[in-house]
């Protein structure tokens, strides 16, 4: 029977205005208020089926927060974890190895999602990720030199030589059978959403294309931390509603504190960890 295994990476922590811009605004009778620096969740998925096991994101980088990362990203993102936390520790906890992984699908290429990509370099492993997302990150890798011009970014953790890409094109599409995605551009570039189609009920991961369900339902609120504001507003929220209204899944938000604990709940998904970001 496929599944599907949420593992639990810790939590980030930023300022709430990365989710809701026009949280805690300054007014003519509180000039300074005070802002938030909100705990969410960081996670991974991994989909197993009769056929394959099948990485979705990578987890971050376990070394980020000890110099891996630069330092604006872990002074404004920083990560909270443990040992246990780790992406493959948490591959161990559920009685996997690397070698055990069969493919990879990328969300998208920054620094929280695709942190341990070079477990799989040189190991026949494809990896899929968005054509547009690949050609941004390495344009951003090879031309920004500033690594705050680079964003959520790190080229260390996606220019691998022997990782075998396999880049996906277009609107949507199947990328393995029983998980498809759609293209959902405007957090990032090459943003993708993966509907597994083969659980009992189906689940809709949107990812960082809405951090929290209050971004896109009832209403559309958009984020502070965007790559393309425009294009999130105009084709990711359309189409994350599209799908929704098509298959009624239970969806899952790329960090979304206050729907995190429904998720291993869901028919066919373990939980695995605890809810640490708390
Ligand atoms: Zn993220």
């Amino acid at each position: 029977m496929p599944r599907l295994y949420l593992l639990d990476h810790g939590y980030l922590e930023v300022d709430v205005r990365f989710h809701y811009p026009l949280q805690n605004l300054a007014t003519r009778s509180n000039t300074d208020p005070d802002l938030d620096f909100i705990r969410i969740p960081s996670f991974s998925f991994v989909y197993e089926d009769d056929d394959r096991t099948v990485a979705v994101d990578t987890g971050g980088h376990p070394d980020g927060m000890d110099g891996y990362w630069p330092g604006w990203l872990q002074e404004t993102v920083p990560w909270t974890r443990d040992e246990e936390h780790l992406f493959e520790s948490r591959l161990e906890q559920v009685g996997l190895a690397p070698s055990d992984i069969d493919a990879v699908v990328q969300t998208h290429l920054h620094n929280d999602h695709a942190g341990n990509l070079r477990l799989f370099a040189d190991e026949d492993v494809p990896v899929y990720a968005h054509r547009d997302e690949l050609e941004w990150a390495f344009y951003a890798g090879n031309v920004f030199q500033d690594p705050l011009d680079r964003s959520a970014w790190v080229p260390a953790d996606y220019a691998h030589d022997g990782l075998d890409w396999r880049p996906i094109e277009g609107e949507r599409g199947e990328v393995v059978p029983g998980i498809e995605w759609v293209h959902l551009p405007g957090h990032a570039p090459g943003m993708i959403g993966l509907v597994f189609t083969a659980l009992e009920e189906p689940v809709f991961l949107v990812g960082d294309a809405a951090f929290r369900e209050g971004n896109v339902f009832p209403e559309t609120v958009q984020p502070g931390a965007n790559w393309d504001h425009g294009k999130w507003a105009n084709v990711a929220v359309p189409r994350i509603r599209e799908v929704v209204a098509e298959r009624d899944p239970n969806v899952v938000y790329g960090h979304d504190p206050e729907t995190f604990d429904r998720y291993g709940g869901y028919p066919d998904v373990e939980h695995v960890g605890d809810t640490s970001f708390r």
